[in-house]
């Protein structure tokens, strides 16, 4: 047992305790095995694409707004406080956090929708496209770089973070990291951080690239309940840097994420006591999520979603962006299904590998091939921010 095991809970996540890797023999020195797992992740190609793939202001180059990269660092960062707090397993956490953006196509939802029509258009049996499920194909499969194995060969706790939703129908063709989605029950404690760090990181940092790309204004995010307490905090400081907006807006903005992980640490700590939860198996078979907001916090972070998606992911300028980007999608798929000559004579296996090499891509790779094969169509030529 690593030393730092002892100071767990009892129904957090340990190393010592995993349900193994798929292949057998792989053993380390000096590092936990979930630590291992993080670093394998790291070292992927998979994540350094990130570093190339944007959420919100797709396409977009320069250091103005997040990618994929810098928000999965975000989730870790957020994720990890809370875990420490809660005395849950960090190495985990931080491992789910770092790879659950892996499977995203390039241009976030707008790729994953338009690649997911495609799939379903070309042979409805496909399954389509989802990027959690391609997240797990990475990490299993895609990623060849170890002698002797396909994949990263992580533990079975990663693994079924990793896999945050699945069909009923399609989950027993992963095994036992997707029984819940067949049988009922919930992933570790540190899945469930991770997926609530998510939310709350892209939920804070939306608003913070709205504020820049100025297509919202602070005045509208005063009006919101969850920045209530954070304002009236900044704004009774009598300090002379009230002046400088974008120190003030970046203040009111942090001290939103932290009473939103306090919320959680608290009303999460509550919830172990209520649902008398002792042990791993305890939270596997619960028939709740135990990680959660107080329902105060839910209710804000409901208005505050539903004014991004007002605000923000419907605004015109974005759409504009949006629907350029699939039809990027549409027509890469077409070039990729007619051009692979690969030796599948399996229809759905054909198709999954295009989807694997248009999830694959980054935007910039995206937008380049994109502009090399169909230079009629101008999708990207007005810089909208
Ligand atoms: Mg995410």
């Amino acid at each position: 047992m690593f030393d730092a095991e002892c100071t767990l809970a009892p129904y957090a996540c340990k190393s010592s305790e995993t349900k193994g890797r798929l292949f057998k023999g792989d053993k380390t020195l000096g590092r936990s095995e979930f630590q291992r797992d993080r670093d394998r992740i790291i070292h992927s190609g998979a994540f350094r694409k990130l570093m190339y793939k944007t959420q919100v202001f797709i396409g977009h180059e320069g250091d103005l707004f997040r990618t994929r990269l810098t928000h999965s660092i975000e989730v870790a960062q957020i994720a990890r406080a809370s875990s420490r707090r809660l005395s849950l397993n960090e190495d985990l956490t931080e491992a789910l956090c770092l790879a659950h953006d892996l499977g995203h196509t390039p241009f976030g939802h707008a790729g994953q929708t338009a690649l997911n029509r495609c799939l379903k258009a070309m042979n409805p049996k496909s399954n389509g496209f989802e990027h959690n499920i391609q997240s797990l194909r990475i990490i299993d499969k895609l990623e060849k770089k170890y002698l002797g194995y396909d994949g990263l060969n992580l533990c079975f706790e990663t693994r079924e973070g990793v896999l945050k939703r699945c069909s009923r129908k399609i989950a027993p063709k992963f095994g036992a990291v997707a029984d819940r989605f067949v049988f009922g029950g919930q992933p570790s404690l540190e899945a469930q951080i991770s997926n609530i760090a998510d939310e709350i990181a892209y939920n804070h940092h939306d608003l913070d690239d709205g504020l820049r790309s100025g297509l919202i204004t602070i005045e509208e995010i005063l009006g919101l309940k969850a920045a209530e307490n954070a304002a009236k905090e900044v704004l009774s400081l009598r300090s002379p840097e009230l002046m400088d907006k974008s120190r003030v807006n970046a203040e009111i903005i942090r001290r939103m994420v932290s009473s939103q992980i306090d919320d959680l640490v608290s009303q999460t700590k509550e919830n172990v006591l209520s649902s008398a939860v002792t042990s791993l198996t305890d939270v596997r078979s619960s028939a709740n999520q135990i990680v959660s907001f107080s329902p105060k916090a839910k209710e804000n972070v409901r208005e505050l979603k539903s004014f991004l998606m007002r605000r923000l992911y419907k605004n015109p300028k974005v759409r504009a962006l949006t629907d350029a980007a699939e039809i990027v999608i549409e027509d890469l798929f077409s070039l990729f299904f007619n051009e692979d000559n690969s030796d599948d004579t399996d229809p759905i296996k054909h198709l999954r590998s295009v989807a694997d090499k248009i999830a694959g891509l980054t935007d910039s790779s995206a937008v380049k091939l994109h502009k090399q094969f169909f230079p009629d169509k101008d999708l990207w030529q007005d810089p909208l921010f």
